[in-house]
């Protein structure tokens, strides 16, 4: 804006977690491309954990405004170190216990990790009392390891066609491959995921727009199998943590 030129040089973490960024946008563009889709259709979530609040406004200074975090006691202090208003789209991606629902609201995430009906039902409730409507998304447990998080797809069937929630909107999937999947079966399993996605919309009837998969390892696939959203982290700090 009107900023007098700086004395000092570019900060070297700003300009590598820039130059991370672009890599990462123009390669999710291009397999956004390979698979024939609009360049809009695919949203990058900058995921923040592994990073301070000062790290982190660089990457929103790159260009990134969808910023995720696993866990809400964090996300809402980073939101408030940040305190950068409309600027950030707040996501949370990993589970939500349902006392720390009330506070995480307020900043209007879009929630990528209801992984049961009871935290489902809590930000319902929630959500009402606040006045709200919280967009969320159900998470899939995909290796169909009942020691791993996320819903089985009885139980996902059972919530999208459940009864009307004035406090939530579930407009799609989020699906996690487990960690050090080979790449050929996270592709499948991610294609699975949009399969289950497309029986379950013409079973309810509810649209189900938004697949979140895609990590800085896979995100390739996931794209190529439908993702609207890759949840990337580690490739945007490379050389920075
Ligand atoms: C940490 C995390 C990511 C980002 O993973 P990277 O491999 O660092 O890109 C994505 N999704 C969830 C749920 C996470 O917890």
């Amino acid at each position: 804006m009107n900023d007098l030129p700086s004395a000092h040089p570019p900060d070297p973490v700003a300009q590598r977690i820039q130059l991370n960024w672009q890599q990462v946008r123009d390669q999710v563009r291009s397999a956004t491309a390979a698979a024939g889709r609009p360049p809009d259709s695919v949203r990058i979530v900058g995921v923040s954990k592994y990073v301070d609040a000062q790290t982190t406004a660089w990457l929103v200074e790159a260009g990134c405004h969808d910023l995720g975090e696993s866990r809400p006691q964090l996300l809402w202090k980073k939101a408030d170190e940040m305190a950068r208003g409309d600027a950030i789209r707040w996501h949370m991606i990993g589970h939500v216990q349902t006392n720390k629902i009330r506070r995480l609201l307020a900043y209007q995430p879009l929630i990528h990790s209801v992984d049961s009906q009871r935290v489902l039902q809590a930000i319902d409730t929630e959500a009402q009392q606040q006045g709200r409507v919280i967009d969320v998304l159900l998470e899939v447990n995909i290796s169909g390891d009942p020691t791993k998080t996320g819903l089985s797809p009885d139980q996902l069937k059972q919530l999208v066609a459940g009864a009307d929630r004035p406090g939530v909107r579930v407009a799609g999937l989020m699906a996690m491959a487990g960690w050090g999947t080979e790449q050929a079966e996270a592709a499948e399993q991610f294609q699975a995921v949009a399969r289950l996605r497309d029986e379950l919309q013409s079973a309810s009837g509810v649209p189900l727009p938004e697949l979140s998969m895609g990590m800085s390892g896979d995100y390739q696939a996931a794209i190529a199998a439908g993702a609207t959203f890759v949840r990337i982290g580690s490739a945007l700090f490379e050389g920075v943590r």
